[in-house]
C-alpha cells in the first residue's frame, strides 16, 4: 500500500499529449496544427526583431539576475497598464488600477481567481463555450462553480450572441464573467463593436464583473489598440470594474518566459491600493516573486519608441502571414472541391481556425485509431506508433480547432489534400 493509494489518474493535457504524437511520428511531411505557437513561413519558431533587440541591449547594458519585488518589475507593470488601457484612459485612471506581474496569461487568470475568492468568496463564473481548454481548470481548482454557456453555433459556424445576451440575462448578480478580449480561442468568432456594447450594458446592468482573458492583443487584426477595444470600453466609456489578464506569450512571442501582468481596474484609489497590496500577499505565498528576465525584455520593448515601434510591425507581421496562410488553405479547400462550405475558416481571426469536422475525421487525419482522450494509462503501448503505416499526418485538436500559425506555402497544399480525401 501507500501513503497514495487515493490518488487518482489525470490524463495526460490533450493538446501537450498530441504534440508528443507528432514528434514521435517519423513521417516528413508530418504537420502539426495542435499547440498555438507562431511559425514562421519556413514552420521555425520565430524571435520577434523587437525582442531580439531588446535582448541585445539588455546584455549590452549588463544584465544581473537579482530578485524581482513581489508585485514584479514597475516599470513593466506600469508599462503594460499603459499599453492595454491606451494613453489617455491610463493617464485618467491610473491611480485606481491594481497591477501584479504574473506567470504569463495562466498565472494572471489564477492571481485573478485568488483575489476574487479572497474578495467575494466563491461566485459562479460563466465561461463560454467552446474555450481555451484551461479555463475550467484554472477556476475549478479555485473551487469556483463553473458554468459553461453557449458561446457559437455548430449550425451557423459563428457567434451565437443572442445565447450570449441571454446568460447575461439570466446570471446570478455578482457571479464573473470570463471573456476572450479578442481572437476568441477556439472559435476565433469576436463580437462586433455594436455587440459589445450591448454585452457591457447587460454585465453593468446585472452587476456581473468582466474578466478579460487577453492572450492575444495585436495578434488578431495586427492592431493592438484594435483588439483592445473591448477592455477600453468597459472600463472607459462604461466606466465598469474589470479585471484583465494579460499574456506576452503570443504578441511578443515570449512564450516560455512567462511574462504576464493582472490588472484590475477600479472605481476608487483605496480599492486599487488595498487590491494591490492583496495581490502582493497572494503572489507571496504562491511563487515568492516572478521571473524577471521576459519582463525584462518586454519592459524594454515597451518603453523605447524605437522598439514599441518595430514591435507594432512585428505583430503585422505575424497576424498578415496568419491572414494568407488562412486564405490559402481555403483557396485548396475550394479548389480540391472538398465536400462542405469553408466561409467560416476566412469569416474567423486570429491564431485559430475551427474547421468543424467530426472527431472521426479528425482522427483519421492523424493516421490513427482512436482519440487521444486518454482514460487509463496503459504503459506497455507507450512505445508503439500507430500512425507510421497510416495515410495521414496532420495533427489537430479533437474539436478540429487548427493552429493556422502552423501552415506554410510548403504544407498547406498537403493538409488541404488531406482533409479533401479523408472527406470524399
Ligand atoms: N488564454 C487563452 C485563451 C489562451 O489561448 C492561452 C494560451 N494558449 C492563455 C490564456 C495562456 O497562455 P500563457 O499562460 O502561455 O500566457
Amino acid at each position: 500500500s501507500s501513503w497514495f493509494d487515493q490518488a487518482r489518474f489525470i490524463p495526460p493535457d490533450a493538446i501537450f499529449a498530441l504534440t508528443a504524437k507528432y514528434v514521435a511520428d517519423s513521417f516528413p511531411q508530418k504537420v502539426n496544427l495542435g499547440q498555438g505557437t507562431y511559425r514562421d513561413a519556413n514552420g521555425q519558431p520565430w524571435v520577434l526583431p523587437s525582442v531580439n533587440k531588446a535582448r541585445e541591449q539588455l546584455m549590452t547594458n549588463g544584465l544581473n539576475h537579482e530578485y524581482l519585488p513581489i508585485l514584479g518589475l514597475a516599470d513593466f507593470r506600469n508599462a503594460t497598464a499603459k499599453l492595454v488601457l491606451g494613453p489617455e484612459l491610463y493617464s485618467q485612471r491610473q491611480s485606481q488600477v491594481a497591477t501584479c506581474q504574473s506567470l504569463s496569461g495562466t498565472g494572471s487568470l489564477h492571481l485573478a481567481g485568488l483575489l476574487l475568492r479572497a474578495c467575494h468568496g466563491q461566485p459562479k463564473v460563466y465561461i463560454p463555450s467552446p474555450t481555451w481548454s484551461n479555463h475550467h481548470q484554472v477556476f475549478g481548482s479555485l473551487g469556483f462553480p463553473c458554468e459553461s454557456f453557449k458561446y457559437y453555433d455548430p449550425e451557423t459556424r459563428d457567434l451565437d450572441v443572442e445565447s450570449y445576451y441571454s446568460m447575461l440575462d439570466n446570471a446570478e448578480p455578482n457571479s464573473i464573467i470570463i471573456i476572450h478580449a479578442c481572437a476568441h480561442n477556439p472559435t476565433g468568432c469576436d463580437p462586433s463593436k455594436e455587440q459589445w456594447k450591448e454585452i457591457a450594458r447587460r454585465m453593468k446592468e446585472r452587476r456581473l464583473f468582466p474578466l478579460f482573458d487577453s492572450a492575444y492583443l495585436g495578434f488578431n487584426s495586427g492592431n493592438l489598440d484594435e483588439d483592445a477595444y473591448p477592455i477600453r470600453l468597459f472600463i472607459g466609456e462604461m466606466g465598469m470594474e474589470a479585471g484583465v489578464c494579460v499574456s506576452f506569450a503570443k504578441n511578443m512571442g515570449l512564450y516560455g518566459e512567462r511574462v504576464g501582468c493582472f490588472l484590475l481596474a477600479t472605481h476608487t484609489e483605496q480599492a486599487a491600493t488595498n487590491t494591490q497590496s492583496m495581490l502582493e500577499m497572494l503572489q507571496r505565498s504562491e511563487v515568492s516573486n516572478p521571473p524577471g528576465f521576459g519582463a525584462k525584455i518586454a519592459s524594454q520593448v515597451l518603453r523605447s519608441e524605437e522598439l514599441k515601434r518595430m514591435w507594432y510591425t512585428d505583430m503585422i507581421t505575424m497576424s498578415d502571414r496568419i491572414r494568407s496562410m488562412r486564405k490559402a488553405l481555403y483557396d485548396h479547400l475550394l479548389a480540391l472541391e472538398t465536400p462542405g462550405s469553408w466561409d467560416h475558416l476566412i469569416r474567423q481571426s486570429g491564431m485559430f481556425g475551427f474547421l468543424g469536422l467530426s472527431a472521426e475525421v479528425v482522427v483519421q487525419l492523424r493516421g490513427m485509431s482512436e482519440s487521444l482522450d486518454i482514460k487509463v494509462p496503459v504503459r506497455k503501448d507507450e512505445n508503439a506508433n500507430p500512425s507510421t503505416a497510416e495515410q495521414y499526418h496532420v495533427y489537430m485538436a479533437d474539436n478540429s480547432r487548427v493552429s493556422i500559425a502552423g501552415l506554410n506555402e510548403g504544407n498547406v497544399e498537403y493538409v488541404a489534400r488531406s482533409i479533401a480525401e479523408v472527406l470524399k
